[in-house]
């Protein structure tokens, strides 16, 4: 188990730690800043900076085989310096700040889509460049329309906060289950739900910026007819450089 310390604070950008284990997939730490690829959401990228200044650079971040697991995948060619690594050695973990940013500004756009777009969602993906929903759905979608609700929502400032929620609670409330734009897992025990005050609520284990302001200039750049009862929506940064 990595402990997941992005799930509780998603500012983090280091912290320290130590080699749980290392194997041709990659390297595990007991604690770890980088969020694994999932939900949609790309993994992130950085580095392990060593005890004598060194670093690895980390190209990706995934899932290990084991529930929990999170295994930091070295950027290749970096054998020599992997070599020399072992269990128990203390890193201090970084990750690319910038385009995690990136990364939380869109994710917490695609839940404002989500409510915008009262449809169920069938896919999702959320890259540094851009972000795309896919939505069941068979009517016509307005790009002008999702541009000034994108940007009402945004320029209204919602707060948007995480919470765990255990399985009792949501059995004892089928009206909080029935306000979530997805429904929850059931068996897991508990579920983490993430609220936009006012705007959205639904289980979410990604990583989000704390208000809707900080969502920035995000637009609508494509709205495509993947199938007859999909419609998929793509999103970008309306200043590339930002
Ligand atoms: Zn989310």
């Amino acid at each position: 188990m990595t402990a997941d310390l992005f799930r509780e604070d998603a500012t983090l950008a280091s912290c320290p730690a130590v080699i749980a284990a290392i194997d041709a997939r990659g390297v595990q730490l007991d604690r770890t800043v980088f969020y694994p690829l999932g939900g949609g959401q790309a993994g992130d990228r950085g580095a392990l900076r060593l005890a004598d200044g060194r670093s690895l650079a980390i190209a990706d971040t995934r899932k290990g085989a084991h529930p929990g697991e999170i295994v930091h995948v070295p950027a290749p060619g970096q054998e020599a310096l992997l070599a020399l690594l072992s269990p128990g050695d203390p890193v201090t973990a970084e990750i690319d700040v910038a385009r995690r940013r990136r990364h939380m500004r869109f994710h917490t756009a695609t839940h404002l889509l989500c409510a915008l777009i009262p449809h169920p969602v069938d896919g999702c993906s959320i890259t540094a460049d851009s972000a795309r929903l896919d939505f069941h759905m068979t009517e016509p979608l307005d790009k002008v329309a999702l541009n000034a609700g994108l940007a009402r929502l945004v320029a209204e400032a919602h707060p948007v906060r995480h919470r765990w929620i255990d399985e009792a609670e949501l059995d004892a409330n089928p009206g909080l289950v029935r306000s979530m734009s997805v429904q929850p897992p059931r068996g897991l025990g508990r579920v983490r739900v993430l609220e936009i005050e006012g705007v959205d609520l639904q289980p979410c284990g990604g990583t989000h910026v704390a208000n809707t302001a900080e969502v920035g200039a995000v637009v609508v750049t494509k709205i495509e007819k993947k199938s007859a009862a999909t419609r998929r929506v793509v999103i970008g940064f309306a200043d590339a450089a930002s």
